[in-house]
């Protein structure tokens, strides 16, 4: 860890005026992620702006038309056990309790969990190539141990996935993300926050490097009848995902008429695509729909040597979710779903 400073900001203003400064001056706010990329030396920072004095960015407030503004510094335990939550976007608590442990859910923020970094090996080893680390160095992944790597969307520069399990249920759930910086205010919807490796790996989202996340809004629809999401990892507990996916429908008189489908640990950023949720509108909710959406979202994934089994895996994953979200029963905790 290199030496550092610390202050705390007492508003906004401060926190952005702190940032913009240098990029080497960074936020610090549950300190879950950021403290290893330290320690590891992924990075450096010429000072930590602490933000956890910002009471404002705590709460959770009802939104005209009946959505609400979950604030950034909300850590992820009292978003996830929050009654709104529960009882109006249990896809979203259910997701954020899917993630981590609860030691470390009792720390992360929100802000944070969007803005945590990939867990590929490679990254957190500075003696080794990494693009999205230092962007010209090449991708130790592509032909090393992938077996946690992207099958959508990747290119020869990163193979990584974003690693987060709330982000998949936000993505579903069309949240917007609340930013501010030197240039004011703007919202940006949850499907253009996290990017694509493209030409800057380096990158995991278009935020700049000034602004700050205030809070996360969700619309009213939080599809608490037909819910659900599913995580596959290599162990039970305390692990990231291989596959995630997160299932979300409205039915009325036996048809779906809103289909919300999002996938996680396939890609640099959670995998939505719209032909695949359209094609299920007033169709019924059965396995032969849910099969031919499921190759609709994995059209044109590519593995590699370790993570070819991916491509299957996250096909059955789909089939079984959207069958799982049929069942809210499935959704409680011990529950053992027949299908
Ligand atoms: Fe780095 Fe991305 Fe390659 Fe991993 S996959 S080594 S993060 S460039």
């Amino acid at each position: 860890m290199n030496n550092l400073s610390y202050q705390q900001a007492g508003n906004i203003d401060t926190a952005v005026t702190l940032l913009e400064q240098t990029p080497a001056n960074r936020i610090i706010a549950g300190g879950t992620n950021i403290i290893d990329l330290l320690k590891y030396f992924v990075f450096e920072a010429d000072l930590l702006v602490d933000i956890n004095a910002l009471e404002d960015l705590k709460q959770v407030q009802k939104l005209n038309q009946d959505g609400i503004r979950i604030g950034a510094l909300l850590t992820n335990a009292e978003t996830a056990y929050h009654p709104i939550i529960e009882k109006h976007y249990p896809l979203l608590s259910k997701a954020i309790l899917a993630g981590a442990s609860a030691q470390i859910r009792n720390m992360a923020t929100n802000g944070g969990n969007l803005l945590q970094r990939t867990r590929c090996y490679y990254y957190y080893d500075p003696e080794v190539p990494c693009n999205k680390r230092e962007p010209g160095s090449g991708c130790s992944a592509i032909n090393g141990f992938n077996r946690i790597h992207a099958i959508l969307g990747h290119n020869e520069q990163c193979i990584a996935v974003f690693p987060s399990d709330m982000c998949v249920a936000l993505a579903a759930l069309d949240a917007n993300v609340n930013v501010v910086g030197k240039n004011g205010k703007r919202s940006i919807r949850f499907g253009d926050f996290h990017k694509l490796p493209e030409n800057t790996p380096q990158l995991d989202n278009n935020l700049a490097h000034s602004e700050l996340i205030t809070g996360i809004d969700l619309p009213a629809r939080g599809f608490k009848d037909h819910y659900s999401y599913l995580k596959l990892r290599d162990r039970s507990s305390y692990s990231f995902a291989l596959v995630s996916v997160a299932s979300a429908f409205d039915i009325e008189d036996g048809l779906i008429k809103e289909a919300r489908i999002a996938l996680g640990g396939v890609a640099h950023k959670p995998w939505r695509i719209r032909e695949a949720e359209e094609f299920l509108l007033n169709k019924t909710p059965e396995r032969k729909h849910f099969e031919t959406a499921a190759q609709i979202l994995l059209h044109g994934a590519v593995g590699f040597e370790h993570n070819l089994f991916k491509i299957d895996l996250a096909k059955r994953a789909v089939v079984r979710n959207c069958l799982m979200a049929l069942k809210p029963d499935t959704q409680r905790p011990g529950a053992k779903p027949s299908l």
